[in-house]
């Protein structure tokens, strides 16, 4: 799996409030998906050319430079030439917020920016093209419309969509399913804030166990001696619902936690079937799913699963199972 891709964030000139929406926009973008890091810093780059930026001293083009290792999403309260208000490519993104609050929102300007690190993403996850290869004229709602306006951004935001097209056309310029796939992750809740629904801020630094266990059974040692501490090797917090009663309100509960986790470690094996439907509900949220199971369960599981991947042990060894989930973490969601 590659490695996430680094975002660093400049902007100048913002109020304190719009640097707070930036703030909460960065950090609802890194709760949603991990294929994408945003430093939670934000830097400092004097623009040259003030309003205009694009059209004065290339500024730009500047900017882009400074890229290296990270991509850079630059973010200025000026406007630019033309009346485009984002412009990307390969290592640069830079935006202009000024009149959102003013002229557009709602949605609000945290949601816009969060929307507009969409764009910047799908254009890096495509390598070495520019937006300008990859948006299309017509406004049909989908994330890469070419938008004459803010006002069109706005149907984009209420459909949060990638259009089939432009999911193919990324595809063949090499961005990844799971690049994708976080991408629409931030899609789905611009749609769902813009259309004024509460989203749970998903919390990245825990991850929900779905097991159903007893005292001192096995599921209970495999948490509290291999799930519990291998996450924690890797600072996840794991959290679990503690009922054993099957009611009403403990699937409320689940369901509740599972929606509110970035990540959910699913333990399944053969006998306790309701663990899929839990599953079911995860994944069906685009949840980070990783199963732990058993080695002599392995092969009696749904073929349905065989495509996720699963965290075996022998039986009995935690330590092995502690090892496995530290390490499939820290390989495929380590911070950088
Ligand atoms: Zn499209």
């Amino acid at each position: 799996m590659p490695r996430s891709i680094g975002v660093q964030v400049v902007a100048d000139g913002l109020t304190a409030r719009e640097t707070e929406c930036l703030k909460r926009a960065i950090s609802a973008v890194n709760g949603l998906q991990s294929q994408f890091q945003v430093g939670d810093a934000i830097h400092k780059i004097a623009l040259p050319g003030k309003r205009n930026v694009l059209k004065e001293g290339a500024s730009f083009d500047a900017l882009s430079r400074r890229a290296r290792k990270d991509r850079l999403f630059c973010v200025t309260p000026w406007s630019f030439a033309g009346n485009d208000f984002q412009v990307a490519d390969q290592r640069c993104s830079l935006l202009t917020i000024g009149d959102w609050e003013e002229e557009y929102a709602p949605p609000s300007l945290q949601t816009f920016i969060v929307y507009q690190f969409a764009f910047a993403f799908l254009t890096w996850a495509a390598d070495n093209v520019s937006d300008k290869v990859l948006v299309h004229k017509k406004t049909i709602g989908c994330r890469m419309d070419y938008c004459r306006n803010k006002r069109e951004l706005k149907l984009g935001m209420l459909a949060g969509y990638i259009c089939p097209k432009c999911k193919g056309h990324l595809r063949q310029l090499d961005a990844t399913p799971a690049q994708i796939s976080a991408i629409e992750r931030i899609l789905d809740y611009v749609q769902a804030v813009s259309k004024g629904e509460d989203r749970v801020p998903e919390d990245w630094d825990s991850a929900f166990v779905v097991m159903r266990f007893s005292e001192d059974d096995e599921n209970q040692a495999a948490f509290e001696h291999g799930i519990k501490p291998g996450l924690r090797d890797v600072g996840i917090v794991a959290r679990r619902a503690d009922d054993v009663i099957e009611s009403r309100p403990l699937l409320e509960k689940i369901t509740s936690q599972i929606l509110s986790s970035r990540f959910i470690v699913a333990k399944v094996d053969a006998r306790r079937l309701n663990i899929y439907y839990e599953l079911g509900l995860a994944m069906g949220h685009r949840k980070d799913v990783v199963l732990v199971s058993e080695e002599k369960w392995t092969n009696r599981l749904p073929s349905d699963l065989s495509n996720w991947e699963c965290l075996t042990y022998p039986k009995g060894d935690y330590a092995a199972l502690r090892r496995k989930v530290a390490k499939f973490y820290r390989e495929n969601y380590a911070r950088g």
